[in-house]
């Protein structure tokens, strides 16, 4: 008989004596183990053709020292791998460390967060008890947006988080998005975004969702307001079938997302990069429950059919998704859903009843697919072309101060020379100078805009910051360029 690696035991492979794809494994914490011991069990009686190798990451690896909470060895046999199926982690909290889960997909570029959202056979929700059956693809940007968490107090009173919104990295993940629709047969793409409001890095995500819709007339591209999203995906979930959103925004909605199908127990996940990816639940280690065998596995389990048709073993995916379906069917089910008429299981029991409903071994795929895996890699530059045109034309300051903006101005004009104008200052993103409203709250710092006639010089920038620095102190500066003739910065709330 088959028999599975005991936890935790690292560098353990199991084989199954045909073409074998590699597959890192990290069981996680808190309910992490419970889970993927059910994961590993089903990829057992599947016979997947794996060769599974358990690596260190999370808690035990930052009580052992290591910040970034993934031992050097995994480090290393991950990037050769190229595939992880990873466990729920914990980050520990109050000791300044950076999420474990958020580092792994930064730190190997796994650019697309693939989320499924699927209604599954007796698991109820007030979706199911409409008839009203949900099935949507979510592709949610994994990299960029506030998850940079590039943040500075700029004074006391006042703190900022960097929003990047990329070109290339858009690109990337829109796309992945519209590749996934045409190869598993969906019909529509909506790109959710803000950019009625941040017209440049929303509007940066949009546009290159439409320059992308261009190559795929197949796929229906509309688009729709985040927050009209969000509403809609409420109202009408089976209007929906595939979405592509910023990280942010993607963040909130797909939890939004999984409370359509039952819960955060039934949504996996997929972390899709050129080298590597990442297949996991979406929710967490669950302290609460670890330990007690209440842990429902339906989540790391679909993410398991996720990676197993990720490395070309599609049959053995379905076949694991039907399994899962049936024994939800015949009532099987975990404390936390189901008919409370039916008894709850345990996790592991929960697991053998997948299992049992695993008729035998399905063939593999005909053509293996090696992947990226092994393979050595340079860091690698994405980019597009370059404009053709990018000239400086100002900066904007922003600077602590307590003056009145009136005041302000005035203190501040005298260092602006010949040739450079102060055009706008703003607080909070609103124009308070030189019109604005007395019943504009400000707090202590504002962002002054000093334009150029002519060209801008950048020496002369920095110098026109060096002496306002006494009248009003310099948080930081952001230049201002037109790029191929037009402005590629924002207007303050009431200007222009
Ligand atoms: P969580 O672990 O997802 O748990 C929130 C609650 O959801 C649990 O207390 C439990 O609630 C329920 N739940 C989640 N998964 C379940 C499952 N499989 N079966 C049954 N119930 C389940 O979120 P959290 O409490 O905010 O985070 C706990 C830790 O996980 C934190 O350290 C966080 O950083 C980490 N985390 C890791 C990941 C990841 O590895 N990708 C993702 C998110 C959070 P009830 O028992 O009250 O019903």
């Amino acid at each position: 008989m088959w028999s599975i690696a005991p936890p935790c035991e690292r560098g353990r492979a199991m084989a199954w004596g045909m073409y074998r794809r590699p597959v890192c494994v990290a069981r996680g914490d808190g309910i992490g183990p419970e889970v993927m011991d059910v994961a590993l069990a089903l990829i057992e009686r599947l016979r997947a053709p794996l060769d599974l190798t358990f690596v260190d990451m999370g808690k035990a690896s930052y009580d052992a020292g290591h910040p970034t909470g993934i031992d050097p060895a995994a480090h290393a046999q991950i990037e050769s791998t190229g595939v992880l199926l990873k466990g729920p982690m914990e980050t520990p909290t109050g000791k300044g460390y950076k999420s474990i889960n958020v580092t792994a997909r930064k730190r190997w570029s796994a650019y697309a967060n693939k989320r499924v959202f699927r209604s599954l056979p007796n698991v109820e929700t007030p979706f199911s008890r409409a008839h009203k059956r949900v099935d949507i693809v979510m592709v949610r940007e994994n990299i960029e947006d506030t998850y940079g968490a590039i943040e500075h107090m700029l004074t006391h009173d006042v703190a900022l988080c960097r929003r990047f919104i990329t070109r290339p990295g858009s690109l990337q993940v829109h796309r992945y998005a519209f590749e996934l629709a045409r190869q598993t047969g969906r019909k529509r793409l909506t790109c959710g975004h803000k950019a009625n409001i941040m017209k440049l890095t929303d509007g940066l995500f949009l546009e290159t969702f439409r320059e992308v819709a261009r190559d795929y007339p197949d796929i229906e591209a509309t688009e729709l307001i985040v927050d009209d999203m969000a509403m809609k995906l409420v109202t009408r979930p089976e209007s929906f079938d595939m979405v592509v959103l910023p990280n942010l925004q993607g963040d909130i909605l797909s939890d939004l997302c999984a409370g359509l199908v039952g819960g955060l127990g039934f949504a996996p996940s997929a972390n899709i990069g050129d080298h590597v990816s990442i297949f996991e639940a979406v929710h967490g280690s669950a302290p609460d429950i670890a330990g007690k065998g209440l842990a429902n596995p339906c989540a790391l389990v679909m993410s398991t059919a996720m990676m197993l048709r990720h490395v070309g073993l599609g049959v053995h995916g379905d076949a694991l998704d039907a399994a899962l379906a049936r024994a939800l069917e015949t009532g099987a089910r975990t404390a936390d859903f189901g008919d409370p008429k039916n008894p709850a299981l345990s996790t592991r029991d929960f697991g053998a009843r997948i299992a049992a409903e695993i008729a035998g071994s399905p063939a593999p795929d005909a053509e293996p697919r090696r992947g990226e895996s092994g393979r050595v890699h340079e860091v690698r530059m994405i980019s597009t072309p370059k404009p053709t045109r990018q000239d400086l034309v100002g900066a904007d300051y922003f600077v602590e101060s307590e003056l009145p903006p009136a005041a302000l101005a005035e203190a501040l004009l005298a260092h602006v020379p010949a040739g450079y104008r102060l055009t706008m200052i703003s607080n909070r993103g609103t124009q308070v100078w030189p019109s604005g409203s007395s019943f504009t709250d400000c707090v202590d710092q504002y962002r002054v805009r000093v334009e150029a006639e002519a060209a801008a010089e950048l020496n002369e920038l920095l110098a026109i910051a060096g002496r306002m620095n006494p009248s009003a102190r310099i948080c930081s500066i952001e230049t201002l360029l037109r790029i191929d003739g037009k402005a590629a910065f924002s207007l303050a709330q009431g200007q222009g």
